[in-house]
Protein backbone atom coordinates (compact mmCIF):
# COMPACT_ATOMS: atom_id res chain seq x y z
CA UNK A 1 0.00 0.00 0.00
CA UNK A 2 1.36 3.88 -0.71
CA UNK A 3 2.55 5.99 1.78
CA UNK A 4 -0.76 7.78 3.05
CA UNK A 5 -0.70 11.43 1.97
CA UNK A 6 -1.26 13.12 4.85
CA UNK A 7 -0.23 11.36 8.53
CA UNK A 8 -0.62 12.90 11.66
CA UNK A 9 0.50 11.38 15.31
CA UNK A 10 -0.83 12.20 18.54
CA UNK A 11 -0.38 15.92 17.75
CA UNK A 12 -1.22 18.56 20.42
CA UNK A 13 -1.23 22.18 20.39
CA UNK A 14 -2.20 24.80 23.02
CA UNK A 15 -2.77 28.75 23.13
CA UNK A 16 -2.11 29.85 26.68
CA UNK A 17 -5.08 27.53 28.80
CA UNK A 18 -7.05 26.55 25.40
CA UNK A 19 -6.15 23.20 23.84
CA UNK A 20 -7.04 23.76 20.68
CA UNK A 21 -5.40 19.86 19.47
CA UNK A 22 -5.35 17.17 21.61
CA UNK A 23 -3.76 13.89 20.74
CA UNK A 24 -4.47 14.28 17.05
CA UNK A 25 -3.72 10.83 14.67
CA UNK A 26 -5.00 10.91 11.56
CA UNK A 27 -3.89 8.61 8.25
CA UNK A 28 -5.13 9.48 5.00
CA UNK A 29 -4.38 7.85 1.91
CA UNK A 30 -3.84 9.25 -1.37
CA UNK A 31 -6.57 9.64 -4.09
CA UNK A 32 -9.64 10.72 -2.35
CA UNK A 33 -11.68 13.68 -1.25
CA UNK A 34 -11.30 13.84 2.64
CA UNK A 35 -14.05 16.12 4.32
CA UNK A 36 -12.71 17.89 8.23
CA UNK A 37 -16.14 19.04 9.97
CA UNK A 38 -16.41 20.38 12.97
CA UNK A 39 -18.02 23.62 15.27
CA UNK A 40 -16.41 26.91 15.39
CA UNK A 41 -13.52 27.15 17.35
CA UNK A 42 -13.17 23.01 17.40
CA UNK A 43 -9.43 23.51 16.27
CA UNK A 44 -9.95 22.89 11.83
CA UNK A 45 -8.10 26.02 11.01
CA UNK A 46 -5.11 24.42 13.25
CA UNK A 47 -5.41 21.20 12.29
CA UNK A 48 -4.48 22.57 8.54
CA UNK A 49 -2.05 25.47 9.81
CA UNK A 50 -0.23 22.38 10.75
CA UNK A 51 -0.19 20.25 7.27
CA UNK A 52 0.69 23.27 5.73
CA UNK A 53 3.59 23.88 8.36
CA UNK A 54 2.55 27.35 9.21
CA UNK A 55 2.22 25.93 12.62
CA UNK A 56 4.99 23.81 14.41
CA UNK A 57 4.08 20.48 16.47
CA UNK A 58 4.78 21.00 19.92
CA UNK A 59 3.63 17.68 20.16
CA UNK A 60 3.42 14.21 18.08
CA UNK A 61 4.19 14.84 14.65
CA UNK A 62 2.75 15.66 10.56
CA UNK A 63 3.85 14.57 7.40
CA UNK A 64 2.89 15.34 4.40
CA UNK A 65 4.11 12.87 1.25
CA UNK A 66 6.08 10.99 4.03
CA UNK A 67 7.75 15.21 4.84
CA UNK A 68 8.29 17.29 7.68
CA UNK A 69 5.83 20.35 6.58
CA UNK A 70 8.20 22.53 9.12
CA UNK A 71 11.65 21.32 7.73
CA UNK A 72 11.16 21.09 4.37
CA UNK A 73 8.07 23.57 3.46
CA UNK A 74 9.31 23.73 -0.47
CA UNK A 75 9.39 20.18 -0.93
CA UNK A 76 5.58 20.40 0.55
CA UNK A 77 3.90 23.32 -0.03
CA UNK A 78 4.90 22.66 -3.75
CA UNK A 79 2.89 19.89 -4.56
CA UNK A 80 0.02 21.71 -1.98
CA UNK A 81 -2.79 23.82 -3.59
CA UNK A 82 -4.24 25.44 -0.57
CA UNK A 83 -7.11 28.21 -0.45
CA UNK A 84 -8.52 29.58 2.83
CA UNK A 85 -11.32 31.25 4.01
CA UNK A 86 -9.83 34.60 4.03
CA UNK A 87 -8.67 34.35 0.61
CA UNK A 88 -6.34 36.77 1.02
CA UNK A 89 -4.87 38.09 -2.83
CA UNK A 90 -3.57 41.28 -3.70
CA UNK A 91 -6.26 43.36 -4.62
CA UNK A 92 -4.04 46.10 -6.80
CA UNK A 93 -3.58 43.57 -9.41
CA UNK A 94 -5.10 42.68 -11.94
CA UNK A 95 -6.19 38.96 -12.36
CA UNK A 96 -3.80 37.98 -15.51
CA UNK A 97 -1.22 39.98 -13.46
CA UNK A 98 -1.73 37.63 -10.32
CA UNK A 99 -1.83 34.83 -12.58
CA UNK A 100 1.29 35.28 -14.12
CA UNK A 101 2.77 36.07 -10.37
CA UNK A 102 1.69 32.86 -9.00
CA UNK A 103 3.01 31.06 -12.17
CA UNK A 104 6.56 32.09 -11.31
CA UNK A 105 6.24 29.99 -8.33
CA UNK A 106 4.98 26.67 -9.67
CA UNK A 107 7.42 24.95 -12.37
CA UNK A 108 4.61 22.46 -12.95
CA UNK A 109 2.36 25.82 -13.94
CA UNK A 110 0.29 24.70 -16.89
CA UNK A 111 -0.72 27.58 -18.54
CA UNK A 112 -3.28 26.06 -21.05
CA UNK A 113 -5.56 24.62 -17.30
CA UNK A 114 -4.90 28.14 -15.97
CA UNK A 115 -6.70 29.92 -18.96
CA UNK A 116 -9.28 26.95 -19.03
CA UNK A 117 -10.30 27.43 -15.18
CA UNK A 118 -10.65 31.41 -15.93
CA UNK A 119 -12.65 31.13 -18.77
CA UNK A 120 -15.12 28.32 -16.92
CA UNK A 121 -15.31 30.49 -13.90
CA UNK A 122 -16.04 33.08 -15.91
CA UNK A 123 -13.21 35.33 -15.09
CA UNK A 124 -11.69 38.57 -16.64
CA UNK A 125 -8.49 38.36 -16.45
CA UNK A 126 -8.33 42.47 -17.54
CA UNK A 127 -9.96 43.12 -14.21
CA UNK A 128 -8.71 43.89 -10.88
CA UNK A 129 -8.78 42.24 -7.87
CA UNK A 130 -10.35 44.35 -5.64
CA UNK A 131 -13.40 44.88 -8.18
CA UNK A 132 -13.99 40.64 -7.61
CA UNK A 133 -16.82 40.16 -5.74
CA UNK A 134 -16.38 37.74 -2.35
CA UNK A 135 -17.63 34.49 -5.01
CA UNK A 136 -15.11 35.82 -7.77
CA UNK A 137 -11.98 36.21 -5.33
CA UNK A 138 -12.57 32.48 -4.29
CA UNK A 139 -12.57 31.24 -7.93
CA UNK A 140 -9.75 33.26 -8.74
CA UNK A 141 -8.24 31.45 -5.24
CA UNK A 142 -9.08 28.20 -6.91
CA UNK A 143 -7.49 28.87 -10.21
CA UNK A 144 -3.67 29.60 -8.60
CA UNK A 145 -3.91 27.01 -6.69
CA UNK A 146 -5.50 24.52 -8.98
CA UNK A 147 -3.11 25.27 -11.95
CA UNK A 148 -0.02 23.54 -11.09
CA UNK A 149 -2.26 20.72 -10.80
CA UNK A 150 -1.38 20.32 -7.01
CA UNK A 151 -1.50 16.43 -5.74
CA UNK A 152 -3.06 17.57 -2.50
CA UNK A 153 -5.63 20.10 -2.72
CA UNK A 154 -6.25 21.94 0.87
CA UNK A 155 -9.29 24.22 1.30
CA UNK A 156 -10.48 25.64 4.56
CA UNK A 157 -13.67 26.73 4.58
CA UNK A 158 -13.96 26.88 0.82
CA UNK A 159 -17.50 28.22 0.59
CA UNK A 160 -18.26 29.68 3.71
CA UNK A 161 -20.39 32.84 3.02
CA UNK A 162 -19.97 31.99 -1.08
CA UNK A 163 -23.41 31.74 -3.47
CA UNK A 164 -25.04 28.10 -3.66
CA UNK A 165 -23.50 29.03 -7.23
CA UNK A 166 -20.24 29.37 -6.24
CA UNK A 167 -20.32 26.46 -3.84
CA UNK A 168 -21.41 23.90 -6.71
CA UNK A 169 -18.63 25.22 -8.64
CA UNK A 170 -15.90 24.72 -6.18
CA UNK A 171 -17.76 21.29 -4.18
CA UNK A 172 -18.67 19.43 -7.21
CA UNK A 173 -16.98 20.51 -10.48
CA UNK A 174 -13.26 21.48 -8.57
CA UNK A 175 -13.02 18.47 -6.46
CA UNK A 176 -14.82 15.81 -7.47
CA UNK A 177 -12.19 16.25 -10.78
CA UNK A 178 -9.32 16.24 -8.75
CA UNK A 179 -10.23 13.47 -6.70
CA UNK A 180 -11.14 11.30 -10.02
CA UNK A 181 -7.86 12.35 -11.25
CA UNK A 182 -6.27 10.28 -8.77
CA UNK A 183 -5.30 13.11 -6.50
CA UNK A 184 -6.12 14.08 -2.79
CA UNK A 185 -8.44 16.77 -1.46
CA UNK A 186 -8.27 17.55 2.14
CA UNK A 187 -11.55 20.65 3.07
CA UNK A 188 -13.02 21.88 6.38
CA UNK A 189 -16.39 22.84 6.36
CA UNK A 190 -19.43 23.85 8.67
CA UNK A 191 -22.13 22.68 6.02
CA UNK A 192 -22.57 19.06 6.48
CA UNK A 193 -25.11 18.94 3.32
CA UNK A 194 -22.02 19.56 1.22
CA UNK A 195 -19.57 17.50 3.52
CA UNK A 196 -22.03 14.74 2.56
CA UNK A 197 -22.63 15.34 -0.85
CA UNK A 198 -19.06 15.08 -2.05
CA UNK A 199 -16.64 13.90 0.85
CA UNK A 200 -15.29 9.96 0.81
CA UNK A 201 -14.00 10.17 3.97
CA UNK A 202 -15.50 12.24 7.04
CA UNK A 203 -13.60 13.56 9.95
CA UNK A 204 -15.38 15.12 12.80
CA UNK A 205 -12.97 17.13 14.96
CA UNK A 206 -14.85 19.08 18.56
CA UNK A 207 -13.05 20.49 21.42
CA UNK A 208 -9.36 19.29 19.36
CA UNK A 209 -10.27 15.15 19.66
CA UNK A 210 -11.05 13.07 16.36
CA UNK A 211 -14.49 11.95 18.22
CA UNK A 212 -14.97 9.67 14.55
CA UNK A 213 -12.65 9.89 11.36
CA UNK A 214 -14.50 6.87 8.36
CA UNK A 215 -15.20 6.34 5.10
CA UNK A 216 -18.49 8.38 4.27
CA UNK A 217 -20.55 5.12 3.51
CA UNK A 218 -19.07 3.04 6.39
CA UNK A 219 -20.30 5.46 8.55
CA UNK A 220 -23.67 5.84 7.36
CA UNK A 221 -24.04 2.00 7.02
CA UNK A 222 -23.02 2.47 11.19
CA UNK A 223 -25.81 4.86 11.86
CA UNK A 224 -28.55 3.44 9.65
CA UNK A 225 -28.08 6.16 6.70
CA UNK A 226 -28.94 9.12 9.22
CA UNK A 227 -27.93 11.99 7.43
CA UNK A 228 -24.41 13.42 8.19
CA UNK A 229 -26.31 16.82 10.48
CA UNK A 230 -28.36 14.15 12.34
CA UNK A 231 -24.54 12.28 13.33
CA UNK A 232 -23.09 14.95 14.26
CA UNK A 233 -26.08 16.04 16.23
CA UNK A 234 -25.43 12.84 18.21
CA UNK A 235 -22.38 12.63 18.64
CA UNK A 236 -21.55 16.60 19.33
CA UNK A 237 -25.09 17.45 20.81
CA UNK A 238 -27.30 20.08 19.70
CA UNK A 239 -25.51 22.78 20.50
CA UNK A 240 -22.77 21.83 18.14
CA UNK A 241 -25.46 21.86 15.11
CA UNK A 242 -26.00 25.49 15.37
CA UNK A 243 -22.43 26.77 14.68
CA UNK A 244 -22.23 24.60 11.66
CA UNK A 245 -24.74 26.45 9.62
CA UNK A 246 -26.65 22.62 9.03
P1 LIG B 1 -13.83 28.16 12.96
O1 LIG B 1 -14.78 27.19 12.32
O2 LIG B 1 -14.53 29.15 13.81
O3 LIG B 1 -12.87 28.77 11.98
P2 LIG B 1 -11.85 26.19 13.85
O4 LIG B 1 -12.46 24.82 14.02
O5 LIG B 1 -11.08 26.44 12.61
O6 LIG B 1 -12.98 27.29 14.04
P3 LIG B 1 -9.47 27.00 15.26
O7 LIG B 1 -9.35 28.33 14.56
O8 LIG B 1 -8.51 25.94 14.88
O9 LIG B 1 -10.97 26.43 15.15
O10 LIG B 1 -9.37 27.30 16.82
C1 LIG B 1 -9.30 26.25 17.79
C2 LIG B 1 -9.17 26.88 19.17
O11 LIG B 1 -7.89 27.50 19.31
C3 LIG B 1 -10.20 27.98 19.44
O12 LIG B 1 -10.55 27.92 20.80
C4 LIG B 1 -9.44 29.25 19.11
O13 LIG B 1 -9.94 30.33 19.87
C5 LIG B 1 -8.02 28.89 19.55
N1 LIG B 1 -6.99 29.58 18.77
C6 LIG B 1 -6.72 29.37 17.45
N2 LIG B 1 -5.69 30.14 17.05
C7 LIG B 1 -5.31 30.87 18.14
C8 LIG B 1 -4.30 31.86 18.39
N3 LIG B 1 -3.47 32.24 17.42
N4 LIG B 1 -4.21 32.38 19.63
C9 LIG B 1 -5.04 31.97 20.61
N5 LIG B 1 -6.01 31.04 20.46
C10 LIG B 1 -6.15 30.50 19.24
Amino acid sequence: MSEPVISVSALGRRFGTTTALDAVSLSLPRGAVYGLVGANGAGKTTLIKHLLGLLRAESGSVRIFGLDPVADPVGVLSRIGYVSEENDLPGWMRVDELVRYSRAFYPAWDDAHATMLLRDFALDPTVKVATLSKGQKARLGLVCALAYRPELLVLDEPSSGLDPIVRRDILRAVIRTIADEGRTVFFSSHLLDEVEAVADHVTMIQHGRIILSAPLAEIKTTFGGASLAEIFVSRMGMGALSSTGA
